[in-house]
């Protein structure tokens, strides 16, 4: 993590500062996008044993570069991991149903694999529909991160609908921010989080005599 003496935390590492204080062993939580498997092990280490990470990704070589580096830390998919390869559109159909309304945590890290095929990019439409299903997926209290890419083809079309459609929930059933360097370059990775409201307590009225 950052020197708290040195830059500003960069997008993905604003989500995981802003995550790590929420996130307590034993919590069912999802990767999005495994990518290279850093958000993987970063939610593996926090809730593994006790909980579950799922984690998605559209290709096979990302879920094996993720199971890799899983390993390597000593977690495999006997304990509470499973890796699906297939688009996190997906999501609502390939977590089992036990989980849903029970996660803590899913995080979204966009754009295209580092050093991998850079035609393959998350894209608006599943995207947004995989969002839709995760802001349904979450406990209440539960966070959903989204780092976004406006420097790529499509990239920047792709965060400024997120935008867009997050300005657009409730206020009362959710809370969300944005976090972005106001002075860099338009297409600077920028963050947007969500946290799912507690739903109110029952009115309840003092008991009289
Ligand atoms: N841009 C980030 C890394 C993002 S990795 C960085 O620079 O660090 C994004 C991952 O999303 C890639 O591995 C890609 O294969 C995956 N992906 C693309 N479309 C997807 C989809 N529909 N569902 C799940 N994963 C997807």
């Amino acid at each position: 993590m950052t020197d708290p003496m040195s830059a500003l935390p960069t997008a993905v590492q604003w989500s995981h500062v802003l995550l790590a204080p929420r996130l307590r062993a034993g919590d069912i939580v999802v990767d999005a996008t495994a990518g290279n498997g850093h958000d993987s092990l970063f939610l593996a280490k926090a809730v593994l044993p006790r909980g579950h990470v799922f984690v998605f990704d559209l290709q096979a070589a990302a879920i094996e570069s993720t199971r890799q580096r899983l390993d390597d830390s000593g977690f495999s998919s006997d304990q509470g991991l499973t890796l699906i390869h297939a688009g996190h559109e997906e999501m609502s159909a390939r977590i089992p149903a036990e989980f849903h309304g029970r996660i803590k945590v899913i995080m979204f890290n966009l754009g295209f694999l580092p050093g991998g095929d850079k035609n393959v990019i998350t894209r608006t439409g599943t995207t947004m529909s995989a969002l839709a299903q995760a802001t349904a997926l979450i406990a209440e209290d539960g966070i959903l991160t989204v780092v976004a890419y406006p420097g790529h083809e499509g990239g920047d079309e792709e965060g400024s609908a997120i935008e867009a459609w997050m300005q657009t929930l409730s206020s009362t059933e959710f809370e969300v921010q944005k976090l972005a360097f106001l002075n860099f370059r338009a297409t600077t990775p920028f963050v947007m989080w969500l946290r799912k409201r507690s739903a109110r307590p029952p009115h309840t009225r003092p008991a009289s005599d």
